[in-house]
C-alpha cells in the first residue's frame, strides 16, 4: 500500500501488463545485462540451442520479470511463470517441467524461497534436463529417471545472498540489476505516457521520474496517479505544475522520501541527535518492526546516502539533515 514501494500492489499488475516492453531495444537501461544478454541470445539461436539458464537478481521493480519475458520473446519461446513460495512440493515442480515445450522459458520468481526438496528436483532438471521420481514406497520403492524437452530457466530473486550455492551454481548467466539514472526513469515515464496516450510535459516527466527512487515500477506508479490529477483537475495533459501539486498531494517529496522515511530518519535525528542509535531503539522508537525497517525502509536511505550502518548503530548523515533544512549538532 506503500506508494513508494518497488514491491508489486495488486493495483499493479493488471496496469503493468500493458506497459511491458516486449523487446531487449525497447528496455531502457541496464546496458551491462542487455548487452550480455543480446549476445548469448545470438549465439544460442545461431547454434539452434537453448540459453543457458539465467539468474536475475536486484531490488523489487527494477524489470526482472520484464526482462525474463523479453528473452522468451526473443528466443521466440513460451514463458510458463511461476515462484518460490507457490512451488510447495517436489511433485508441483514436476507438473510445471514436464509441461514446457522444447525452449521454453521458465520463469521462477523468487527463486530463494524455493523449498530445499524442491531444489534438489531442480539440480538434475537443470543440468541434465531429466527428472528423478521415486515411484512406491518403502522397500519397493524405486526412482525412475524421466526425460524433460530443454528449457531455459531464468530465476529472479532479491536477494542473492539467500540463494543457495549449488543452486546458484547451475546459472550459466548472472546479472544484477542496478537502480535506474534520472535520465533512464524519464525515458520510462515518457514511454508510459505515450503507452497510456497522455500528454506529458518534458519537465514534467523529470519530475516525476526524480521522485520514483531509481525504480521503474515507482516511476509508473506515481505516473497513474499524476495523470489521474491531471484528468480530474487540468484537461487531461501533465505539465510541471500538475505534476508537482499532485506529488506534493501524495506527500512523496523531492527524492522520493515518505512519511515512513521522513519518520525515521526524523526519529534518528530528534531522539538520538541523528546516532548512532541502534536498530532495535530505532525500532521501539519509531513503533515499526526491526526487520522491516532494515529490508524494506532502510536500502533506499543508505543507497542516498542519507543513512549509514555501523557497528554502533544507524547514523543520519550531513546530506539528510540538510534536505530537512535542519543544522547537523556540534559534537
Ligand atoms: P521486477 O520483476 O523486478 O519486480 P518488473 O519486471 O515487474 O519488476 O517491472 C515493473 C514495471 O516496471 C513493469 O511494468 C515494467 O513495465 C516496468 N519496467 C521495468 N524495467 C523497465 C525498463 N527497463 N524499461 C521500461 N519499463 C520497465
Amino acid at each position: 500500500e506503500r506508494l513508494v514501494s518497488g514491491a508489486s500492489a495488486q493495483e499493479d499488475a493488471e496496469f503493468e501488463y500493458s506497459l511491458r516492453p516486449q523487446t531487449l531495444r525497447q528496455y531502457i537501461g541496464q546496458d551491462k545485462v542487455k548487452h550480455n544478454l543480446e549476445v548469448f541470445i545470438e549465439a544460442a539461436k545461431l547454434r539452434e540451442e537453448t540459453l543457458d539458464h539465467v539468474l536475475l537478481y536486484g531490488p523489487p521493480g527494477l524489470g526482472k520479470t520484464t526482462l525474463a519475458n523479453i528473452i522468451a520473446n526473443e528466443m521466440g519461446v513460451e514463458m510458463r511463470a511461476t515462484s518460490g513460495p507457490a512451488i510447495e512440493r517436489p511433485g508441483d515442480l514436476a507438473a510445471v517441467l514436464t509441461a514446457l515445450q522444447p525452449g521454453d522459458v521458465l520463469f521462477i520468481d523468487e527463486i530463494h524461497r524455493l523449498p530445499r526438496t524442491v531444489e534438489e528436483v531442480l539440480y538434475p532438471a537443470m543440468e541434465d534436463f531429466c527428472l528423478d521420481i521415486v515411484i512406491g514406497k518403502g522397500p519397493t520403492a524405486r526412482s525412475v529417471r524421466l526425460d524433460l524437452p530443454p528449457f531455459t530457466l531464468v530465476g529472479a530473486t532479491t536477494r542473492a545472498g539467500s540463494l543457495s550455492a549449488p543452486l546458484r551454481d547451475r546459472f550459466g548467466v548472472l546479472s544484477r540489476l542496478e537502480y535506474y539514472t534520472m535520465e533512464q526513469l524519464t525515458q520510462i515515464v515518457t514511454r508510459t505516457a505515450d503507452v497510456l496516450g497522455v500528454e506529458i510535459a518534458p519537465q514534467a516527466a523529470v519530475e516525476t521520474a526524480r521522485r520514483s527512487r531509481g525504480t521503474p515500477r515507482i516511476a509508473n506508479r506515481l505516473l497513474r496517479r499524476v495523470r489521474d490529477f491531471a484528468q480530474v483537475r487540468g484537461n487531461g495533459r501533465i505539465d510541471l505544475e500538475i505534476a508537482k501539486t499532485a506529488l506534493e498531494l501524495l506527500q512523496v517529496d523531492q527524492l522520493g522520501l515518505d512519511h515512513i522515511d521522513h519518520k525515521l530518519l526524523l526519529g534518528i535525528i530528534e531522539k538520538f541527535r541523528g546516532g548512532p542509535a541502534g536498530l532495535e531503539t530505532v525500532a521501539a522508537t519509531i513503533g515499526e518492526e526491526a526487520q522491516t525497517i532494515e529490508d524494506v525502509y532502510e536500502p533506499y536511505l543508505l543507497q542516498i546516502g542519507f543513512l549509514q550502518r555501523t557497528p554502533r548503530g544507524r547514523i543520519v548523515t550531513p546530506l539528510a539533515y540538510e534536505h530537512f533544512g535542519l543544522e547537523v549538532p556540534k559534537a
